[in-house]
């Protein structure tokens, strides 16, 4: 391909760069890496040198000596190297706009953006293509980078995870079908404003055409705003009432292109998650799957670790791995999603959010709070006098306390509202600690 031939420069040495670097390579292109970080802090830089031209430490003019610029999405775009190469009109893409390039055109793509949900929107539209037998990758944000996989060749469906920096620097990507699970404030440090936060997300529709489709949730005031601005056809989801696909409460069933989903069907718990499923329906829709087998992909379809995971029942008490809920939202999420009050365990590292916003939530859907962690004190004087709470010394004690003071039929579920780091590598490492001691009480009670 010739465009692999010529010359990148690659800003920024992580995943997804690398992945685009050895495709280049590969191809007989020529590539030269620039990272600010010191040499020192990039554990492959020796091996990389031996490939690639390197610089590290920081971005020189030799970056300018180009064809085209390629800026990982942890880099932003107003660094002055990025700026310089703008003004002087090198093409400056992201990893996904390269990958689309380099792509087998015959490929079909879903791609999935949103603040919220885009991990188990795509897993489960993965699963869906999967089970009914189409050949079909699952890149991005989640799991690998779209450059990291055999893309020449061609797929039935390419199903992409893309964070709002990743669809900063499109030119040419145009998802067949493209999903906006829905917008809420996030990495507002990096956008001048909450527009434009925004705007870089509904980038994921700008090459859209009326014969591409774009999925949105209905319900979502800022969706709602911008979406004047899509030129695909539209199909909504919304957890009220819509034409495409909405969420019939009394029934307890999801209604998607008039057809009817019994939530019996799922593994998946809460409103949150009967979002994540309609948009994965409404972007199968055209696909040929027969309803057996779409009923099957439903069946089989387990939540993603770390997001209201069910670990095991012992004596009839469900422990549930929430350890990705960092923010009050997701407790939120957490709170509505079971069919009785909750021992909840909550407690991380501070962000400084305002738990007092989950006092209504926990006085009606939890039976009991439990305490742990660096922010126990804050909570506590929020929650003081108006819920049923006890603080603990660490995870494994308030499991116990919870444990001892549940019946069957109870859940006691970890979903912190806090970031991990006072106790714990990250979020993954907290849940999988919450497993360990679930494993503990079930060897104990067994
Ligand atoms: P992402 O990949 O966008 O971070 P995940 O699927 O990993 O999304 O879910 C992360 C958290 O976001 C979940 O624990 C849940 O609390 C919340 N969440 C998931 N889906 C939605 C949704 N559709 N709307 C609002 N919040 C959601």
């Amino acid at each position: 391909m010739l465009f692999l031939k010529q010359r990148f420069s690659i800003i920024g040495i992580a995943r997804s760069g690398l992945a685009a670097a050895e495709k280049i390579k590969k191809a007989g292109g020529y590539v030269f890496l620039s990272d600010s970080k010191k040499k020192e802090s990039i554990p492959e830089s020796a091996s990389l040198e031996t490939l690639y031209d390197c610089e590290f430490g920081g971005n020189t003019e030799k970056v300018l000596d180009t064809d085209y610029i390629i800026l990982s999405p942890g880099v932003p775009q107003s660094i002055p190297i990025v700026r310089k190469a703008m003004d002087r009109g090198l093409p400056v893409m992201s990893e996904i706009e390269f990958a689309y390039q380099i792509m087998n055109k015959k490929s079909k793509v879903i791609a999935v953006t949103g603040s919220n949900g885009k991990s188990t929107t795509v897993s489960l539209i993965y699963h869906l293509l999967k089970t009914a037998g189409y050949k079909t990758l699952l890149a991005g944000n989640i799991g690998d980078a779209f450059s990291s996989f055999d893309i020449e060749n061609e797929y039935d469906w390419i199903v992409l995870e893309l964070s709002s920096f990743q669809l900063e620097l499109i030119k040419d990507f145009m998802p067949d079908i493209a999903v906006l699970t829905n917008i809420s404030p996030d990495h507002l440090n990096r956008y001048n404003s909450y527009d434009d936060y925004i705007l870089a997300k509904f980038n994921i529709f700008k090459n859209q055409t009326k014969k591409q489709k774009a999925i949105l949730f209905a319900d979502d005031i800022m969706i709602k705003k911008y979406r004047h601005l899509i030129k695909a056809k539209i199909e909504e989801f919304s957890l009220i009432n819509c034409t495409d696909a909405y969420y019939k409460k009394e029934e307890n069933i999801l209604c998607v292109k008039g057809k009817e989903i019994f939530l019996t069907d799922t593994q998946l718990k809460g409103p949150h998650n009967y979002c994540n499923i309609m948009s994965a329906l409404l972007a199968v829709d055209e696909v040929k799957i027969d309803d057996n087998t779409l009923t099957r992909g439903l069946k089989t379809f387990h939540a993603l670790e770390h997001r209201l995971e069910h670990v095991d029942t012992i004596k009839g008490i469900s422990f549930i791995n929430d350890s990705k809920a960092t923010n009050t939202d997701s407790v939120r999420n957490a709170l509505l999603s079971f069919d009785k009050p909750i021992h909840i365990i909550l407690g991380g590292s501070e962000k400084g959010e305002d738990y007092s916003v989950l006092i209504d939530l926990l006085k009606n859907h939890a039976q009991k709070t439990y305490l742990i962690g660096e922010t126990k004190e804050k909570m506590i004087n929020s929650f003081q006098n108006k819920i049923v709470y006890e603080s603990f010394a660490d995870l494994e004690t308030a499991m116990r306390k919870a444990f001892a003071e549940s019946t069957k039929g109870d859940y006691i579920v970890l979903s912190p509202a806090c970031a991990s780091f006072d106790m714990f590598q990250n979020f993954e490492h907290r849940g999988q600690v919450f497993k360990e001691i679930v494993k503990k009480l079930k060897d104990e009670n067994s």
